[in-house]
């Protein structure tokens, strides 16, 4: 027996009829808004080859860390996912076997943002209108391959039909963006654009990181041993990463710590992170300067910066154990901010997985510093629910203007147009609120829904 799937019209708004009806209103005037996607992962290599997807296990499945995530966490081995081991061993890479065991597992993201997402692409993506269940799963498969199969599903038919203006892709310094040439040499009018994401040879703990500097000299000719001539590789490639489209940079460091050391002391902990006898404490003063350093490269050439804290915290029991759980914005960023926090050419994003600091930390920052912005909730809180704490946590300090829309950040491509519409729909929500509570007007409601929907991500990132 079939069990429908319908996407409510009225999903995600407010219970109450007044608001709903308002969320409902300035929805309408947004939902069609094209995707400006100013920061995520997809791979440029579809779009550059435009080569059919895989399968549906291969599309939705294996690349999701989100899906494979919780299904690890209720016992499912994820040899049995087909997720690569790091040794090399075999895994079960029957994408129908991998299916059946997600979709017998389907009810386990009850409640999540990731069955908004699915659910969302199953329905307007593929047609289906069955939920997907056990039962379903067969259906289900054959159909998304049949889809696939065709010329309407490649990746630049999708991209077209998402009604993606502009996405942009992160990439290493070290990446030739040989996707990136080829996209621009094929002629297609699909927008999409590289950042500059140097972690790989700005973070002495990189995997690799004194092999990175040394083929970070050899691309761009300079002497990476000598701290001017290392500045200057990074000068050369983010000139390089500009010609393909990049308009922002991106940092995954462990805090916000940032740094302004003089150029001896600087030249010290370079030497010491190329030898590889940089301490754990130097290291995180060697990425605070560089943070700096972006930050005075992006006063010079534009690219607008974003730093994404805490995101190795996981992987680094050392740097959870020094540095705790809590981010310091507000002293860590104080030596950056104090030589570049008042350039009003420069715009610094920052983004927190910890969301105790948005109304005492962060938002006192973007509201006070002009090159300081809030990016839009990050990872766990890429949610319905953390979504509203957002709003309700930073507007109050610092407004509408001082956020920078929404980001996708995300490798799932079929989930792209789900997460826009999801935050589409809570903004909505969240402006029918205040018109309803007198705190703006209902005409600076329907100012405000198509900045944050697209508005404020173009002309943050310049796009
Ligand atoms: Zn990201």
């Amino acid at each position: 027996m079939a069990i429908p799937l319908n996407l409510h019209p009225d999903r995600l708004f407010p219970a109450d009829t007044a608001t709903r009806d308002l969320a409902r209103r300035l929805y309408a005037t947004v939902s069609a808004l094209p995707i400006v996607s100013p920061h995520g992962h997809t791979d440029p290599q579809w779009f550059a080859d435009n080569a059919p997807f895989a399968d549906a296990s291969a599309l939705l499945i294996t690349p999701d860390h989100y899906v494979f995530r919780m299904l690890y966490s209720q016992g499912m081995p994820l040899e049995e996912l087909g997720i690569p081991r790091r040794d090399g061993a075999a895994t079960d890479g029957d994408a129908r076997k991998i299916w059946h065991a997600f979709a017998a597992r389907y009810h386990l993201f009850r409640g999540t943002p990731t069955r908004i997402w699915l659910d969302h692409a199953f329905n307007t993506v593929f047609g289906i209108d069955e939920r997907l269940t056990a039962e379903s799963a067969d259906r289900y498969f054959d159909r998304i391959n049949a889809c696939l199969a065709e010329p309407a599903f490649r990746p630049r038919a999708l991209f077209e039909r998402f009604n993606i203006e502009v996405i942009a892709t992160t990439e290493s310094p070290l990446d030739p963006l040989l996707h990136h040439q080829k996209i621009r040499a094929s002629g297609w009018k699909g927008r999409v654009v590289t950042a500059y994401r140097p972690d790989p040879v700005v973070d002495p703990e990189f995997e690799g990181f004194a092999g990175n500097v040394a083929q970070f000299a050899a691309l761009t000719g300079e002497n990476a041993s000598m701290w001017s001539g290392y500045l200057a590789a990074h000068r050369k490639r983010r000139a390089y990463f500009k010609t393909l489209g990049a308009t922002s940079t991106d940092h995954g460091h462990p805090t916000a710590r940032t740094s302004d050391c003089s150029t001896s002391e600087c030249q010290r902990l370079l030497d010491r992170a190329v030898s590889g006898a940089i301490t754990a404490d130097e290291a995180e003063t060697f990425r605070g300067q560089m943070l700096t350093e972006m930050a005075k490269m992006s006063l010079d050439d534009g690219l607008v910066m974003q730093i994404h804290p805490g995101s190795f915290r996981n992987h680094n029991p050392r740097v959870f154990r020094e540095y705790g759980r809590r981010t310091d914005y507000v002293r860590a960023l104080k030596p950056l901010l104090d030589r570049f926090g008042n350039e009003r050419d420069l715009t610094i994003v920052l983004f927190t997985l910890d969301e105790t600091v948005y109304s005492r930390e962060l938002a006192p920052l973007a509201g006070h510093y002009p090159a300081v912005k809030l990016g839009p909730p990050w990872w766990f809180y890429d949610s319905p629910e953390g979504m509203q704490r957002y709003r309700e946590q930073v507007t109050e300090t610092a407004g509408f203007y001082n956020t920078v829309g929404f980001n996708d950040d995300t490798r799932a491509f079929l989930s792209i147009p789900a997460r826009h519409d999801v935050a589409r729909r809570m903004d909505c929500r969240f402006l029918a609120t205040l018109v309803v509570e007198h705190k703006i007007g209902e005409d600076e409601a329907f100012e405000l829904a198509p900045l944050l929907a697209h508005g404020l991500a173009k002309a943050a990132y310049k796009l």
